[in-house]
């Protein structure tokens, strides 16, 4: 694999039982399981305070790992000092050297390691071209706007060649636009280097978008790790549920009603909707009729629109409009099922408006049941 005029190293990462517990006795990551392949591009997503940055830090060595092993390639790295890991890490305050240029920014890291200057100009050069920096390299960070000054962060990383990336939630000082641009570029990079990158943020929307794989965590525990469309299709607990998504899926409890084999799903007093056969099975074989479940169904899967109402009448359920968010592309409308407030996405050509009483159609085959008590995914 060929890059930046030399061949740019493999990279797998292996995390094995990985425990953080602070001085003061506070379990921050608890049992963390990973393999990472060469040239992933892995996420680690989560409320604050989770462990996502613990995590990055353990594999950066600027945190030491309590209990467990961390592996990259087939070495054991537990005890291997930060700057011999050949791991470059981006953080969100990019602390650039005020006083010198952009060039010597970026060749900063290989003139103290000794590197010839004919081959850190080729490194910065290069690194340069890729960020469209080149006619940056003379000015000093103060005369950059966020997002060049973001692109330098970068590209001193780049210029190390390291073997994976971490980078901890680098767009949060930018501003909403400037993050939508970076967020782009960080994708192009991903793809012209082939790197392996480890990148934290709480925001869904750069975890759906950049990641290959992403890690949900929460409490310092994993919840679930899958591509972006398998955490959307098929979220394995309440939690992961409830986190990707926006708006949120909506989330009931319903009672699993059996009737000559049917099973209807009671969502409150006044709605309640008929299981497609695979499903009410499930429920049956799994010893849930008479129980409470959680029925998960995602704004944008609940239709207002005459085809679908046509075509699933065992699952339409009338409401009264209580919001109504126009965003645009889309209309965002609430309504109450008894004492829950519940989204539908839907077309902004509807003429549906607060106190109107709507008929939804909910799209059975995207519908999520969750078992109440282990909020563990049932079908
Ligand atoms: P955020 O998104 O807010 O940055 P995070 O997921 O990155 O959160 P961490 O910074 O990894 O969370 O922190 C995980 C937990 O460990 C938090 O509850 C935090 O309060 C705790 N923690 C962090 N550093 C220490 C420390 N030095 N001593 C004790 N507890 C700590």
């Amino acid at each position: 694999r060929k890059n930046l005029g030399g061949i740019w190293k493999m990279a797998s990462l292996s995390l094995k039982n990985v425990c953080k517990v602070y001085p003061n006795g506070f379990v921050a990551v608890k049992d963390f399981n990973l393999e990472i392949a060469d040239q992933e591009f892995i996420i680690f997503v989560g409320p604050s305070g989770c462990g996502k940055s613990t995590t990055l830090r353990m594999i950066a060595g600027l945190e030491e790992i309590s209990s467990g092993e961390l592996w990259i390639d087939d070495k054991l790295v537990n005890d291997v000092e930060p700057m011999n890991r050949d791991i470059a890490m981006v953080f969100q305050n990019y602390a650039l050297y005020p006083h010198m240029t952009v060039y010597d920014n970026m060749g900063f890291a290989l003139k103290l390691r000794k590197v010839a200057k004919a081959d850190i100009d080729k490194a910065v050069h290069e690194a340069a071209k890729i960020l469209d920096l080149e006619h940056l390299l003379d000015r000093k960070p103060k005369a950059l706007s966020g997002g060049q000054r973001q692109r330098v962060a970068m590209g001193r990383a780049i210029v190390r060649k390291p073997k994976v990336f971490l980078m901890d939630e680098p767009l949060s000082n930018l501003d909403a636009k400037l993050r939508v641009q970076m967020r782009v570029e960080i994708s192009k990079l991903h793809q012209k280097l082939k790197c392996t990158i480890i990148y934290v943020t709480h925001d869904q929307t750069e975890a759906m978008t950049l990641g290959t794989r992403i890690v949900v965590l929460k409490d310092g525990i994993i919840q679930q790790v899958d591509t972006p469309q398998a955490l959307y299709n098929t979220p394995q607990n309440l939690f992961v549920a409830g986190f990707i998504g926006s708006p949120q899926m909506n989330l009931l409890d319903a009672k699993v009603v059996e009737n000559a084999g049917a099973v209807t799903l009671e969502l409150g007093a006044n709605f309640s909707i008929k299981l497609p056969e695979a499903k009410g099975k499930k429920l049956i074989e799994q010893g849930y009729v008479g129980k409470t479940v959680v029925a998960g169904i995602r704004p944008e899967d609940i239709h207002d629109e005459e085809l679908f109402l046509t075509s699933s009448p065992d699952s339409i359920i009338e409401a009264t409009i209580k919001v109504y968010e126009l965003l645009g592309a889309e209309v965002n409308l609430h309504f109450d099922l008894d004492d829950v407030t519940c989204t539908a996405k839907v077309n902004p050509r509807t003429t549906a408006r607060p106190g109107d009483t709507v008929k939804f159609a909910i799209d059975l085959s995207k519908l999520h049941i969750f078992d109440k008590e282990t909020e563990q995914v049932i079908c």
